[in-house]
């Protein structure tokens, strides 16, 4: 009989989180009653290890939408006897960051509420634990690493030191087969056949731009032999595919014409062999070589430098140099550790027998101690803020839904962590001009499932730990991060359970007209739209295939699912394709994260860098910009 995935998770989701949220919008905000107080935690409260739907999970996003949608939200709150210094919206690492930056310049007596709509903090970075055959195993339920920590900046390597990430130990601690961390590392490329997937060996990010036996991988691929010799003339650059153009014409081309065009009309590739080489793409960035420039599609790892004639040799060569100096630093749960260390710093309480760095993967935290009134620093989930204002000069109301209770605290000064896209709907008193660049970004959608296998035994079998898929709804899966950091014990051989993390980009390819914009509009309508019952179905198909012929059975050996889906994922950055070249100071983030007054904006949204170096700077801005005045 199946190992069926529980609902558990899912009923306990919602228990967690706002117990109305099977109910409409509009009959939620009906039903708020401003008399009641917030609510307390139990002990037994713990996230991390609910599985089914996470990510944005079932009653963390109702409310949001409401308003933003409907421009429906409660007409009465309870005023809540709480007067804060600051009010932070958004515990992610931003809002986390920038609670830490406020407390380190005003002292640890500062008051500071952070307010989250999730059941659980970190923003996308996320936890997700499993305990199966007496061992914890982890994974990361959304953002993954520390990339290239070596040129943080000051502000966002400081912020690593007071929280004693020690980058070289991580680097040191992870296994050296983790292909998503070490390039050199075996990563396999599979492909549906008849019987099962086609899984072909050595590594194939590295033979795409005609390194190691790339020959010798194109000739295994199930497709037909003159694809195969197209594919081999572009990974080893026998040819310059631009030889008609002049230096400068080919800078236009490969900054106006797409990815995708350039390998079907330059390369000659069918339509059906691109999504093996932007499949890179889909998952790093989160949309296809159509929606990136040739240049965007090559710097973010797809191949053909190499087919640029003598230019694309040469600055094959440099790539391949800074390759090497490339690192990416894992904890188990990828930057859901960064979010823990920064959350046990303020509220000490949560993990009181936690040192920090050394025991962060292994710490059980008390989440009950998050929001209690005799700390200075409190955190509050469950709680979506639907209005943030100044009411005088030396005060903003800030006005959330928890719980069905509609709510308000004051503060003096509020940093808004949180979208871009909805603080129009949180602040209407703004510009129309900032609110009109508040919205201009789309966030990218992104889903990471976890699967908790009863053991690696058949993974094991597929010699590489990272394999990608471009055919399959996951277009890449990988081990968990097998790393010591942190006091975490990885699966110690292919008889410990283990977790895959699975991939995918739901944003698809233009039909038309649409802008990059539009397509991860319609990518965010489809993961809502997708039920758990479908992933599932999803994760079980595709790992059946894949692993089936080493001994899998999807009945017995999957014990958990876990679909982390983010709607609202990476912040918007800008694509040559889509987006004209602003002026200084006039892209629309600059744009939309002016200070108003005692309301600052934070976020990586306000950056349009998504990355956890461009959150912690925000975070510093903000504090920056309220502790200017008094
Ligand atoms: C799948 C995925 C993988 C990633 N991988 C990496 C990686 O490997 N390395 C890297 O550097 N970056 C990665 N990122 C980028 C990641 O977004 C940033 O690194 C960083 O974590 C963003 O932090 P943030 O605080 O700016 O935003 P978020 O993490 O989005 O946090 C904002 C928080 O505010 C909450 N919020 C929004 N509206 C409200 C409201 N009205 N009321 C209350 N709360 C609200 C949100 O729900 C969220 O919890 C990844 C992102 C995703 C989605």
């Amino acid at each position: 009989m199946a190992v069926r995935v529980t609902r558990r998770d899912f009923l306990n989701g919602m228990a967690v989180g706002v117990g109305a949220s099977l109910i409409a919008p509009g009959e939620l905000l009906a039903q708020v009653d401003p008399t009641l107080a917030t609510s307390a935690v139990s002990s037994s409260y713990y996230p991390p290890t609910l599985t089914g739907m996470r990510g944005s999970h079932p009653g963390s996003f109702e409310v949001a939408h409401a308003l933003a949608w409907g421009g429906q939200k409660p007409a009465e709150y309870k005023a809540l006897d709480e007067h804060y210094d600051l009010v932070v919206v958004g515990a992610g690492i931003s809002g986390l960051a920038a609670a830490w930056f406020y407390r380190k310049k005003m002292g640890p007596d500062a008051r500071i509420l952070m307010l989250d709509n999730h059941d659980d903090f970190g923003g996308h970075a996320k936890r997700n634990e499993f305990h199966h055959g007496g061992r914890m195993v982890l994974g990361l339920g959304g953002a993954q690493n520390l990339e290239m920590p070596d040129y943080y900046s000051l502000i966002a390597a400081g912020l690593l030191a007071d929280l004693g990430i020690d980058t070289d130990a991580m680097g040191a601690n992870i296994a050296d087969d983790f292909a998503m961390a070490n390039m050199e590392s075996n990563n396999a490329l599979a492909l549906p056949g008849k019987d099962g997937h086609v899984t072909v060996g050595g590594n194939w990010l590295l033979s795409m731009h005609g390194m190691g036996d790339y020959k010798g991988m194109v000739r295994a691929l199930p497709v037909a032999a003159d694809e195969q010799d197209k594919l081999i003339a572009l990974f080893g650059g026998d040819k310059d595919y631009l030889d008609d153009l002049s230096l400068g014409d080919k800078y236009d081309y490969v900054t106006t014409v797409s990815y995708s065009r350039f390998l079907v009309d330059r390369v000659g590739l069918v339509a059906d062999t691109l999504p093996m080489l932007d499949a890179i793409l889909r998952i790093g960035n989160g949309f296809t070589g159509w929606n990136h420039s040739v240049l965007e599609g090559i710097a973010g790892g797809a191949p053909g430098l190499r087919g640029m004639g003598w230019v694309g040799g040469m600055v094959h060569s440099l790539a391949a140099s800074a390759a090497s100096s490339y690192e990416v630093c894992y904890f188990a749960d990828g930057n859901a550790s960064v979010a823990r260390l920064l959350v046990h710093k303020l509220i000490p309480a949560v993990a009181p027998e936690a040192s920090g760095f050394d025991d962060i993967a292994t710490s059980r935290f008390r989440y009950a101690a998050l929001d209690r009134d005799y700390s200075a620093t409190r955190l509050r989930l469950n709680s979506t803020v639907v209005g943030v204002r100044q009411f005088d000069d030396v005060n903003v109301e800030v006005d959330y839904v928890q719980d069905g209770n509609a709510l308000r605290v004051t503060g003096k000064h509020c940093i808004l962590a949180c979208y871009n896209g909805l603080i129009p709907h949180l602040c209407p008193e703004l510009p129309d001009r900032q609110k009109e660049a508040l919205r201009y970004g789309v966030k990218v959608p992104l889903v990471y499932a976890n699967v908790l296998l009863d053991n690696g035994r058949a993974f094991s079998k597929l010699g590489a730990n990272l394999v990608t898929c471009p055919i399959d709804p996951f277009t890449m899966l990988s081990s968990a991060p097998p790393t010591t950091t942190g006091g975490y014990e990885p699966p110690r051989g292919p008889d410990d359970p283990m977790v895959i993390l699975m991939m995918a980009s739901p944003t698809p390819e233009p039909t038309g007209d649409e802008s990059v914009r539009d397509l991860l509009r319609i990518g965010r309508h489809k993961i809502y739209a997708t039920s758990f019952d479908t992933y599932e179905q999803q994760v079980r198909d595709q790992l059946q295939s894949l692993l089936g012929q080493h001994g899998f059975d999807h009945e017995t050996d999957i014990r958990a699912i876990t679909v982390n889906r983010w709607p609202h994922g990476y912040a918007y950055w800008y694509m040559a394709l889509d987006d004209p070249e602003w002026p200084e100071g006039q892209a629309p983030h600059e744009i939309g994260r002016a200070q108003f007054g005692r309301i600052s904006i934070a976020n990586s949204d306000s950056e349009a860098r998504a990355y956890m170096d461009a959150a912690i700077e925000a975070g510093w801005r903000a504090v920056t910009e309220q502790t200017l005045r008094s």
